[in-house]
């Protein structure tokens, strides 16, 4: 068998493209959603994901401003910033973008965003609102792969679905949407004894746990969905040799890198009976989402 391709980035199209009607309405009332973001450090791969997300702002015609700080920030410096935004009324979404670097206290600076401009969802409020299943913001990536997972006509309610990986941006929240999204939920994480006898009962597989390629055809129920959220880079030919489908080994050899996820594609795809690829998955979903929330809280602020 080969799994059925749950293509994300198609999908993230489908939604960026639903969103241009409520840009349009909102134009009318005046209203252009903005998004301010906060960049700390040098990150190269931090950097790549900001521009992404500004990318698609311009395409859809968002109004974007990135606040870039050095490496050496203070969070003092960094709760500045989002406090900035926090006042400025053609800022609709805060992202700050993550990690920090280790001196900063990422909680503080999280907790400092104003709840109506946390796009990302992830101040204590707004998690506190999606526990109880009355979300206002929920994660982008969670929230992104419920979307995907309806518009490809996957069922949910009444499933067992395993999520490896525990993390407040990923793991957690997306735990949370599928319980109430009626399904039966396992999470996973370092510690747990005898992963895969866990992860073997899933009907949906969501792998958060970012180590290249651990996910492996012995961990996966013959005919289920897989959804690979990891996003690693790997640069040693032989780990590509073993992560990479054989077609994307040409790039790997022309670019000497190449982006894998947490599951081993190759012999993952003869097991399971749906799975995203990495990349073109789950990244475009997330960044999708981003610019829905953003757009909700503009049209909350209007
Ligand atoms: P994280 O904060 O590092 O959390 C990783 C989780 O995986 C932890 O709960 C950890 O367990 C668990 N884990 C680690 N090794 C494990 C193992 N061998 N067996 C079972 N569980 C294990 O990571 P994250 O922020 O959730 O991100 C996870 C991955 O998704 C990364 O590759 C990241 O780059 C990627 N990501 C992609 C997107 C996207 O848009 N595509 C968005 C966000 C993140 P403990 O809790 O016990 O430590």
């Amino acid at each position: 068998m080969t799994a059925r391709r749950l293509d994300g980035a198609e999908i993230a199209r489908q939604i960026r493209e639903d969103l241009k009607a409520r840009l349009a309405a909102l134009g009318t009332e005046g209203v252009r959603p903005g998004l301010g973001v906060i960049l700390v450090g040098d990150d190269p791969a931090s950097a790549v994901y900001v521009r992404s997300k500004t990318r698609t702002c311009e395409e859809l015609g968002l109004f974007h401003e990135t606040k870039h700080l050095g490496v050496g920030a203070t969070t003092a410096e960094v709760v500045a910033a989002v406090e900035h935004y926090n006042r400025r009324v053609e800022i609709h979404g805060i992202l700050v973008q993550l990690p920090l670097p280790r001196q900063v206290d990422a909680q503080r600076v999280l907790d400092a965003v104003r709840p109506e401009k946390d796009v990302d969802g992830f101040h204590p409020e707004n998690v506190g609102r999606l526990v109880q299943k009355r979300p206002r913001f929920v994660p982008c990536t969670p929230a992104g792969i419920m979307e995907m997972l309806r518009r490809s006509g996957i069922e949910v309610a009444g499933r067992r679905a395993v999520v490896l990986g525990r993390s407040d941006i990923v793991g957690k929240p997306m735990a949370l949407l599928l319980m109430h999204a009626d399904a039966t939920v396992t999470v996973c994480h370092s510690r747990t004894t005898d992963l895969h006898s866990v992860t073997r009962e899933a009907d949906i597989l969501v792998a958060a746990i970012g180590k290249a390629g651990l996910v492996r055809a012995e961990h996966v129920r013959p005919g289920s969905v897989v959804v690979d959220v990891g996003m690693n880079r790997v640069t040693d030919p032989a780990v590509a040799r073993d992560l990479l489908l054989p077609s994307r080994l040409a790039e790997f050899e022309k670019k000497g890198h190449a982006l894998v996820g947490d599951v081993h594609a190759p012999s993952v795809q003869e097991v399971a009976g749906a799975l995203t690829p990495v990349p073109g998955g789950v990244g475009p979903l997330t960044i999708a989402q981003l610019i829905a929330n953003t757009v909700r809280a503009a049209a909350g602020a209007a």
